[in-house]
């Protein structure tokens, strides 16, 4: 049984980071796994954008003359960004640069995103860049990277983001200002305060019946219509909503299918803006297809055989996404026979 996936650490890179951290970090380390069948564990899938191996430093955020002496502190080392595409040293590797290496003048926000080997990390926007062709596409740029630099770079652009869209407050319309090192935004009229926001998204590859051959794919409306591009179906997360139901609506909405056992497979933290993919397997109590025009420009069931050669890069008919989402993983999982529905 295959049990490879691309940007998948297993027992490596975010625990062995982990480890890595000082002494009064917590460890990370202690981890479970997953039992999926009765003879083996399964360890957890880490996908690109997750893997993060920062300690995000709760307690020393909460003086503030704490985050001012690390932001003085020569050793720290600095992540910019311009206009959110991230700071490269070369095609696979981020430009962390020391306080004084920095150049550009920082316009003022600055997110203390953790400490690593006892190194405080942070993530800086530069406005008006001397160099602005030094900044790379955060996606493109995570395609090239070890998983753990991607999850640093998941939370720096995810929180550069947000500070930028939440300047004022929506109680009061008050400015609102950064605290905690960036982990919070306080208004100075009222006093609100509000958290980093993650929004969650339901993805879900739905299997025909229990032990099924056949999967279900779609192709939303926009430039994939009409191409032999098909992905997994998706959907955010509605208030009032449990996940499992968030994944019986959405197949329903987008295909007529009505879906009955769901299994949580992973999740991938996607920062365009902030998204948290939460991906599911799921099992089809119907089988008629009936898509949402206005959403969707095509949905089929596709075989087992015909998924294969999609992720062998050898089906004209059909092409799949690619290993740095979600929806690749979830595909190759119930291809190659790795969950049991
Ligand atoms: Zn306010």
């Amino acid at each position: 049984m295959r049990r490879t996936r691309r940007n998948s650490l297993s027992d490596g890179g975010a625990r062995a980071n982990a480890g890595k951290l000082g002494d009064e970090n917590p460890d990370h380390s202690a981890y479970t796994g997953r039992r999926l069948f009765e003879e083996q564990v399964v360890p957890d899938t880490v996908h690109t954008f997750a893997g993060n191996p920062l300690d995000r430093g709760e307690a020393l955020r909460r003086d503030e003359a704490n985050i001012a002496a690390l932001v003085d502190d020569p050793a720290s080392l600095f992540l910019p960004f311009h206009r959110l595409n991230v700071a490269a040293a070369a095609a696979d590797r981020l430009a962390w640069v020391r306080r004084e290496e920095l150049g550009d003048e920082p316009d003022g926000q600055l997110v203390l995103l953790g400490v690593l080997d006892g190194v405080a990390r942070f993530a800086v926007n530069i406005e008006n860049p001397d160099n602005p062709e030094r900044f790379s596409d955060c996606r493109a740029m995570a395609a090239q990277l070890p998983v753990e630099e991607t999850g640093m770079l998941a939370q720096a652009r995810a929180q550069l983001d947000w500070h930028r869209r939440n300047r004022f407050c929506t109680e009061c319309g008050g400015a609102m200002q950064a605290e905690r090192g960036g982990a919070i935004r306080r208004c100075g009229g009222c006093s609100k305060h509000i958290f980093p926001r993650t929004d969650p998204v339901a993805i879900m590859l739905i299997i025909d019946e229990p032990g099924g051959n056949r999967c279900l794919l779609g192709q939303s409306q926009g430039f994939m219509a009409r191409t032999n591009f098909y992905s997994a179906l998706a959907g955010f997360l509605d208030q009032g909503e449990s996940l499992e139901e968030a994944v019986r609506r959405e197949v329903w909405e987008e295909s007529g299918v009505h879906v009955g056992h769901v299994q949580y497979h992973s999740s991938q933290p996607w920062p365009f803006p902030s998204q948290l993919m939460i991906g599911c397997h799921g099992i089809a109590e119907s089988q008629e297809i009936e898509i949402d025009p206005a959403e969707m420009a095509d949905v089929r069931w596709f075989t087992r055989e015909e998924i294969l050669r999609a992720l062998d890069d050898d089906n004209e008919a059909l092409r799949v996404p690619g290993a740095l989402a979600i929806a690749h993983h979830l595909i190759r999982a119930w291809a190659h026979e790795e969950v049991r529905l």
